[in-house]
């Protein structure tokens, strides 16, 4: 497992690396000289390889994550055990300890029960060896001494007396023997048990140290799996924080290059919008296409936005009033309806012709969304003839107008046809 983490994080330092090459590359495609030429379509290549390494460092970036959470908890296991294995070797210190004093106070009983021992064999040869001699002198004197005894006696008295005496002294001898004989067996029994409990003691200790021989042994490798894994978890960091950075600034990069493109689209946009507007209304004398008591809310501009379904970027065809469902929705001007329609992702649809600008092209205006259709197609309108009414039919999130307006079919910026400023002074200003 260390091996794998090991591989792992080399790849991803090196792929991270890779990433930061490919980003500079991509960064580093706009030498001023030819930024003049810069067009729409080349910014929004841009955009998409910048999208797309964006995409990749951030999955980069969650296996960095992944890897960083495993290091992480493969630490904290390692503490754990280390802190245990500590814990068990304290444990087993104490134990040694323990034995240590009990095989020392074992040992000094025994060498104890040795001196003592040794004295009473002493006590005892010497009683031994008097009991020895009295039993040959009374071997060697027999009943010699019996008559010597008797006749050396004054009376039958002292004979008896005498030999008492002597028996007396016979007999306390061996017992002296015989008790110095049951002493040295206690002794000798008391010693061999001390022998065979400091055995066990010294048998014991020699396995209490193996054990924390042991456990010293694997609480080093922990250490060292500890340090090891520091070492990996800094890498990791490292590299986090480096492909964290490069995703920062391929953001920026994003973030500057989509400003560009809107940007170069409102410069394509501008021959488009007709001159100033000026008194309220824009050149063409388009009213604003909700009833005048309906409240509402710029959702949505016209031009480059984040997709509500897809959440990529992309080209709004017109602009969005969030309001209540089923607020009047008005015709901009006067005209034909072309279009009383279900119209794909914009659903209940009203197209309304207007007639041609001064240069030939013929102006509509279209409705999206609607609840209901209140016209038919081919009926002549008014600007202000209620058409439809508001709602979330087709490609919608929730009640709103959808206002486009397009010259000879292709989609303009509605703001320039709308009563001057209406929307983007709202929107961009307000
Ligand atoms: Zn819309």
């Amino acid at each position: 497992m260390k091996n794998m983490t090991a591989k792992a994080l080399s790849l991803a330092i090196c792929v991270c690396l890779a990433a930061g090459a490919v980003f500079c590359a991509l960064t580093g495609t706009a030498p001023k000289e030819v930024a003049a030429e810069r067009t729409i379509e080349t910014v929004e290549e841009e955009i998409k390889a910048c999208e797309a390494l964006i995409s990749r460092l951030n999955s980069e970036l969650a296996v960095l994550e992944e890897q960083i959470a495993q290091t992480d908890g493969e630490t904290a296991s390692t503490l754990e055990q280390a802190q245990l294995l500590a814990a068990q070797v304290a444990v087993l210190e104490t134990q040694i300890e323990l034995n240590e004093s009990l095989l020392i106070s074992c040992d000094m009983k025994r060498a104890t029960a040795q001196a003592e021992l040794l004295l009473v064999q002493d006590e005892y040869d010497y009683y031994n060896e008097l009991f020895s001699e009295l039993m040959r002198f009374i071997y060697e004197n027999g009943a010699t001494n019996e008559f010597e005894l008797l006749f050396s006696s004054e009376s039958l008295t002292d004979y008896l007396s005498r030999r008492d005496n002597f028996n007396s002294v016979m007999e306390s001898v061996n017992d002296l023997r015989l008790s110095m004989e049951q002493s040295l067996l206690r002794l000798t029994e008391l010693n061999d048990e001390y022998e065979q409990v400091s055995a066990q003691y010294a048998s014991h200790l020699q396995t209490l140290e193996n054990d924390k021989a042991a456990l010293s042994d694997s609480l080093a490798e922990l250490d060292a799996l500890t340090a090891e894994l520091g070492i990996q978890s800094e890498a990791l960091a490292g590299a986090y924080a480096e492909l964290s950075k490069n995703i920062t600034e391929a953001k920026e990069k994003l973030s500057a290059l989509r400003s560009e493109r809107e940007e170069l689209y409102q410069q394509q946009q501008k021959p488009e919008k007709p001159q100033e507007p000026s008194g309220g209304t824009g050149d063409y004398g388009f009213m604003w296409p909700l009833a005048g008591d309906v409240s509402y809310r710029h959702s949505s501009p016209f031009g480059w936005r984040t997709d509500p379904f897809t959440g990529k970027p992309a080209y709004h065809e017109g602009i969005d009033l969030a309001c209540a469902k089923g607020s009047q929705i008005l015709s901009a001007g006067a005209g034909v309806v072309t279009k009383a329609a279900d119209y794909g992702g914009y659903g209940n649809c009203v197209i309304v012709y207007h007639g041609q600008d001064e240069q030939g092209r013929a102006i509509t205006t279209l409705y999206g969304h609607a609840s209901a259709l209140k016209c038919v197609e081919g009926q002549p309108v008014k600007a202000g003839t209620l058409i439809a009414l508001v709602g979330s039919t087709g490609r919608s999130t929730g009640n709103h107008l959808h206002f486009s307006v397009l010259l000879d079919g292709k989609y303009v910026n509605p703001d320039y046809y709308l009563p001057d400023g209406y929307y983007t002074k709202t929107y961009y200003e307000g």
